[in-house]
């Protein structure tokens, strides 16, 4: 049997009447589309390798080539799959919400190509590279020869332009989530464990501020009880329960 979830009339209320609305995203939002969450990362080719030693600068330092292969990996499989439900009922919300801004962890484009306008990648990109020595940034790196990793002009190694465990996220970026989440008449925290900072910190700023927080997750978190109601479901499913629940269409 599948279970219908329930909304609060409080959190859809807040819905209909909120002007600005904040989403944080994490791993488990892209999981319906086939991308995996780290932790259960296990497939044939990169399973010999923990990813968290992967995603570090110690380990591009010692084998770029290692890392660039897998997250050009990562690069095509994030390219090759389709945005799923949650990603679309989360676009959809601006069809009614003046101001939607959508705080990612994710990196692999996906609310953009589901639709979202305004997402802020606190993680950065993997359809993005800079430059590991004189940080210039490149959208297209398809001229830069074939070395591997290619080079910049300036002869630095071109590294995604993701933020790696141990790396400091842009404070732009956390400024601008922090903002998002403080002026937010509803937060929605999907598919996180909501435990790595900052992100940590986007639902508490959120409902010291007022917003009302609402969690949507496969199983409980840290966050679960803390925040005002917390749905446990697949977010593909849920977020476009929550949008009919709201808007009846
Ligand atoms: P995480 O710590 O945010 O954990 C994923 C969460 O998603 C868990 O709490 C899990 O219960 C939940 N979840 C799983 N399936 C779900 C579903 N269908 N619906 C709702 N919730 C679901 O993420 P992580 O995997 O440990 O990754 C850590 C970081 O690594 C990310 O924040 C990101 O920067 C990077 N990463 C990005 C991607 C991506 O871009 N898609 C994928 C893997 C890792």
């Amino acid at each position: 049997m599948i279970s219908v979830p329930t909304f609060s009339e409080v959190l859809l209320g807040t819905l209909r009447g909120a002007e600005r609305v904040a989403i944080l995203t994490g791993a488990g939002a892209s999981k319906e589309s086939g991308i995996p969450t780290f932790r259960d990362a296990d497939d044939a080719l990169w399973g010999r390798y923990d990813v968290r030693d992967l995603a570090t600068p110690e380990a591009f330092g010692r084998n770029p080539k290692l890392v660039w292969d897998w997250y050009e990996a990562r690069r095509r499989a994030a390219a090759g799959v389709a945005p799923n439900a949650g990603h679309a009922a989360i676009a959809r919300l601006e069809e009614k919400i003046l101001e939607v801004t959508v705080i990612t962890q994710n990196v692999d484009g996906l609310h953009q190509r589901a639709g979202s306008t305004r997402v802020i990648e606190l993680h950065g990109s993997l359809f993005r590279v800079r430059c590991s020595r004189c940080d210039r940034v490149f959208a297209d790196w398809s001229g830069r020869g074939p070395h591997v990793p290619p080079r910049c002009a300036c002869r630095g190694l071109l590294r995604p332009d993701v933020v790696w465990f141990g790396e400091m996220l842009s404070i732009e970026a956390i400024q601008s989530a922090r903002r998002a989440a403080g002026r937010a008449d509803a937060l929605l925290v999907v598919g996180t464990s909501a435990v790595v900072q900052p992100a940590a910190s986007v639902p508490l700023e959120a409902m010291r501020a007022g917003a009302y927080v609402l969690e949507i997750n496969a199983e409980p978190t840290p966050l679960t009880g803390v925040v005002n109601e917390s749905v446990i479901g697949r977010s593909g499913d849920v977020l476009p329960a929550l949008w009919r629940a709201a808007w009846g269409e």
